[in-house]
């Protein structure tokens, strides 16, 4: 994994000259020639880069004093130098090795980085650099500003020599041996001619109050302190201001929005910690990919160990961002031990609760931020039903859905459905579907649309996955408006008129021998209205949201075979039953079974191709045309 492809040794200095990668260079390329908004984002990944540094080498020395300078103090010293044009920051940190350099700094944190940038250049105009941040550019941010950019370095291991990085950020960089007697790192950057506004200390005390007030160390410019190093979460309640919490929040989460809330805990007994958390307005582009960093920072005592607690939280509440402090850890264990000790849990339990109870607060007084949640966060929210059981029961109560009796967009959830059941009504009802759009179109939602029966559209494709694990709410059961043999009622306005018992058993017999072992079976349906026919799931069917569930895991797979079922009421079949027996009209018939089949399961999603499907209609409608 190597960032160079070929590296030449000078013969008069230990200089070494390294090639970046392919995908690097044209990484850097972007990030050079690109114009920003918000490009002082750069002193943020740098500020933070040494702060992780820090944090670093405080956690070692907890246990392991043997280390270059162990008595540097821990700060972040920044100095400007206007007349030269440079921007120099060096922290006290754990330094880097040679292999660090290579391999840490020449690599892109996430994949999806390049293609994000080149989608925002696309997009036209300057980009967005306070995105980038969010994407894990880091340190490379900094060629927004500079033309060349100089590391030096020194591990904290006492056998551990001074290196020094250089680039110009085109194509390639070098390194070389250094005397350097302290620990840490000094990055200096070559500011661009144009960015002389880097060198000038307001302009850095006034970056570094925006994005980087919080840093765990004191952070100095020319001399001066400049931050507030304070663990706001220890404040109580009422000192705290509004501003405040917006400016910690856009900190822990490198969010440039205010956060949709937050909540504190503080909790004093069999375990204790003090927590800040914050749900965002949005949800990440990569909520769900596997790269995803959680965003929970966990201290002990106000020490920070790290800033991507897992089992702190549930899966499902992977958004969240915020701080964990206690004092119930060792401190001098390693991550892993960290993760499985009983603390975990027991801050788990507690913390999902209160999130829980916060959300339900806004379902019933906040519709607005609850509204919002559920748009941002409602599919991974579901998602955790089928892996948190111990808070399903609160947490079935925070699903929505879109309904047939709502706009598009408006969301209800299962006690507003059962609110609103009709007189005699046992069962909840809801279609699976790709949009609402699709789930509108379908066929089978007509009887119930006839009968101003309400249907949940579940239109995530989530709630496919959940479905199966909702049987019942408040008794009453779930049920697709597929299943073959819903119990419904009949329609009272299709029985007039209904072809006689002899002539539906015939046109059944030749819908089946004409579509074969296309289909399970042909029956009469109750559910059609103004369609011709639909297709529905057959007992011996799997489940249709099960069916979905296996295509989305596996695109060969072939679901079960499916019930036809048709509208005897329509002046399509009647006309398909009244037909004189004669040659013609036999092929006709053929013909108009294919078509109302392919039809079918065209407005099902699954019609395969539809070429045969258009050749027939334009045979058919020679037909009808004729003269
Ligand atoms: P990220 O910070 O997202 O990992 P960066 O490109 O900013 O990405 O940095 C890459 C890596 O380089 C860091 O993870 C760290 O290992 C190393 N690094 C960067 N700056 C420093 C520093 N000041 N001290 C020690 N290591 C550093």
């Amino acid at each position: 994994m190597s960032e160079s492809t070929s590296a030449s040794e000078n013969e008069t200095s230990n200089v070494e000259t390294f090639e970046f990668r392919a995908e690097m260079k044209q990484l850097l390329h972007l990030i050079i020639h690109s114009l920003y908004t918000h490009e002082e984002i750069f002193l943020r990944e740098l500020i933070s880069n040494g702060s992780d540094a820090l944090n670093k080498i405080r956690f070692q020395m907890l246990t392991d004093r043997e280390v270059v300078d162990p008595d540097a103090e821990q700060k972040l010293d920044i100095t400007l130098d206007k007349e030269a044009n440079t921007l120099t920051i060096s922290d006290s940190g754990v330094g880097m090795s040679r292999e660090d350099l290579m391999k840490r700094i020449g690599t892109v944190a996430s994949s999806g980085t390049l293609d994000f940038v080149t989608e925002m250049k696309k997009a036209g105009g300057p980009v967005d650099a306070q995105m980038i941040g969010q994407f894990g550019v880091g340190f490379y941010s900094a060629f927004m500003v500079a033309d060349t950019i100089t590391i030096e370095t020194r591990h904290s291991n006492l056998d551990s020599v001074g290196l020094r990085w250089k680039s110009d950020g085109s194509g390639s960089y070098t390194i070389e041996e250094i005397e350097r007697a302290q620990r840490g790192t000094t990055i200096t950057l070559a500011l661009k001619e144009d960015k002389t506004e880097f060198a000038e200390p307001w302009r850095i005390k006034q970056i570094i109050k925006k994005y980087s007030n919080f840093v765990d160390f004191p952070i100095f410019v020319d001399g001066e302190e400049v931050n507030t190093v304070d663990a706001l979460w220890h404040k109580s309640k009422s000192d705290i201001t509004d501003e405040q919490l917006n400016e910690f929040y856009k900190f822990v989460s490198n969010d440039y929005e205010e956060p949709l809330g937050h909540l504190q805990v503080n909790v004093e007994g069999r375990v204790s910690f003090k927590s800040m958390l914050f749900i965002p307005k949005k949800a990440p582009k990569n909520l769900y990919q596997d790269e995803y960093q959680f965003g929970v920072h966990l201290y002990s005592s106000k020490v920070f160990i790290q800033d991507d607690a897992k089992n702190l939280l549930p899966e499902w509440a992977r958004f969240i961002k915020g701080v964990v402090d206690t004092e119930d850890l060792p401190l001098n264990v390693s991550r892993e031990v960290t993760q499985n000790s009983p603390v975990f849990g027991k801050i788990k339990t507690i913390l999902t609760g209160k999130i829980l109870s916060m959300l339900k607060e806004w379902s019933v007084e906040e519709s607005d931020r609850f509204k919002t949640f559920s748009k941002e966060f409602g599919m991974l929210f579901k998602s955790g039903l089928s892996s948190d059981f111990e808070n399903r029961d609160a947490m079935i109560e925070l699903i929505r859905f879109e309904s047939s009796v709502k706009e598009d967009g408006e969301l209800v959830s299962l006690d507003q459905y059962v609110d609103r059941m009709k007189e005699g009504q046992k069962e909840i009802y809801f279609v699976l579907a790709e949009s609402r759009k699709a789930a509108e179109l379908n066929p089978n939602l007509e009887y119930f649309a006839a009968n101003d029966l309400e249907v949940l559209l579940m239109v995530e494709p989530v709630d496919a996955f959940i479905v199966p694990g909702i049987p019942k709410y408040k008794d009453h059961e779930l049920k697709s408006v597929e299943t073959a043999d819903l119990d419904l009622k009949k329609n009272k306005k299709t029985e007039k008129g209904a072809p006689s018992k002899t002539d539906t058993k015939k046109i059944l017999e030749r819908f089946k021998s004409v579509l074969g072992d296309q289909i399970e079976d042909v029956k009469s349906s109750d559910r059609l209205v103004d369609s011709a026919a639909t297709l529905v799931v057959g007992k011996a069917g799997m489940d249709s949201q099960m069916e979905r569930m296996m295509k989305m895991m596996d695109e060969n797979f072939e679901g079960a075979k499916k019930v036809l079922e048709i509208n005897l009421q329509h002046p399509l079949i009647k006309n398909l039953i009244s037909l004189r027996k004669d040659e013609t009209n036999d092929s006709l018939i053929d013909s108009a079974i294919n078509q109302i089949f392919d039809g079918a399961l065209l407005a099902d999603g699954s019609l395969a191709s539809p070429r045969e499907f258009v050749r027939r209609m334009t045979e058919l409608m020679v037909q009808a045309t004729k003269n």
